[in-house]
């Protein structure tokens, strides 16, 4: 089967828009994907027919709301093939899922002396509070760096591991240079080492496969507004091990099960690490967005973006002066380049002029554009609506774009 690109680009109301004049051309993806219809309607439906608060309600808006809340976390469940829906933590994005992460597992496990290892291409959001644990309970941290083709030096890895050595923090697929990471074996290497291992998978559950029990992730962070699901809601799975012996992140409302001056008592998974009102529309938009996709056959996604990225880097290849970032021998969605002579935020502009979204700067990457010697770079990334045609214009708005600058 092969999927009927026509037919999803026009799922996607946005996609009918121009941009100065011109067709809107979307390549953004990695910074926020797009929405299908199917996803502002049950939005749209949640608002005008059943709003309302959950878990505490006796009331019958309560009621719906909380089942549907409910069945989003079995349909995150399913998609990631988790063993518990309990497992499933509703978070604000990734972000969030990592420092949720970060801080309790710290605060059980985490000692002085200890070694922490995430890699030199991790996004700032599983960097700095894997850092700023460090700092907190005097542990070490150390860091994986990439070769010249953007793959993690796993013998470095290797090296690193030890008895001292709680967790590991690495990235499936990098944001800034699409590497995708051996995680099965990564994930192994730290195991056999006695570590723990957080995945971050922001723009991997999107993009490849996304099992943890067959990747035997310890922990799974991503973020609903990747994969084509609203803004504001993420997941952080954990092993029901983990998550159980784990302090809560937050106080306050549902996280607690007895509350007293003398002494309070926490709520059974997930709710231990669910304090507040949550984001109750988010879990319900992203159960859609995870209903589109699994409405598409999964290998038939992957075959597309593959195919339209190995022609992006044809494509760049053939523009003079350009440089791709990136060279590794497993890679998906993102192409990140520079053109000589050329500011990237420069180009990014007068891309926009064409209709053409493309992301550009450090990407939240810092240490990896220092490894390459940039401040910064274009990124173009893709989606499943995204064509070769959308290559071919941002092709044409490069030409353009240098020509405009006389190059
Ligand atoms: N990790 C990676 C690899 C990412 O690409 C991003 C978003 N660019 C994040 C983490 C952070 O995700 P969010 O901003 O949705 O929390």
């Amino acid at each position: 089967m092969t999927l009927d690109i026509n037919k999803i680009r026009a799922d996607f109301p946005i996609l009918k828009t121009t941009v100065n004049d011109k067709p809107l051309v979307y390549l953004d993806n990695a910074a926020t994907t797009q929405k299908p219809q199917s996803v502002i309607d049950a939005i749209t439906n949640y608002y005008m027919t059943f709003n309302s608060n959950i878990h505490r309600g006796t009331h019958h808006l309560s009621n719906l709301a909380t089942e549907a809340h409910e069945a989003a976390r079995k349909a995150v469940q399913d998609y990631i093939n988790a063993e518990h829906d309990h497992e499933i933590v509703f978070t604000r994005g990734t972000t969030e899922a990592i420092n949720l992460a970060a801080f309790s597992f710290g605060e059980a496990f985490v000692q002085s002396g200890d070694d922490v290892i995430v890699t030199e291409m991790e996004h700032h959001s599983n960097f700095v509070p894997w850092q700023m644990l460090c700092w907190r309970r005097g542990a070490n941290f150390r860091v994986v760096p990439i070769d010249e083709d953007g793959e993690l030096r796993l013998d470095i890895l290797e090296s690193l591991l030890s008895s001292r050595t709680r967790i590991v923090a690495f990235n499936h697929v990098s944001n800034s240079l699409g590497t995708v990471n051996p995680a099965r074996k990564i994930i192994q290497m730290a195991h056999d080492a006695g570590a723990a291992v957080l995945v971050d998978a922001a723009q991997a559950v999107q993009h490849v496969e996304h099992d943890v029990q067959a990747l035997d992730a310890d922990f799974y962070a991503f973020s609903g507004h990747k994969m084509y699901g609203p803004t504001g809601i993420g997941v952080l799975y954990g092993k029901e091990k983990w998550l159980d012996v784990m302090p809560p992140y937050q106080g306050g409302g549902e996280m607690i099960d007895l509350v007293s001056a003398e002494r309070t008592t926490y709520n059974s998974l997930p709710f231990k690490f669910e304090a507040g009102t949550p984001n109750i529309v988010g879990p319900i938009g992203m159960a859609a967005a995870i209903d589109y996709i699994n409405a598409l056959d999964f290998k038939d996604i992957m075959d597309h973006e593959d195919d339209v990225f190995e022609y992006g880097v044809q494509r760049l290849q053939e523009v003079d002066g350009l440089t791709l970032y990136g060279s590794a021998k497993h890679r998906t969605s993102i192409l990140s380049f520079n053109v000589e002579g050329v500011h990237h935020y420069d180009l990014g502009t007068l891309l926009d002029t064409s209709g053409v979204a493309v992301r550009t700067g450090h990407h939240c990457t810092q240490p990896i554009m220092t490894s390459l010697g940039i401040e910064g770079n274009v990124r173009a990334s893709l989606a499943v609506y995204n064509t070769k045609e959308d290559i071919d214009a941002l092709i044409a708005a490069i030409h353009k774009s240098m020509s405009i600058l006389g190059r």
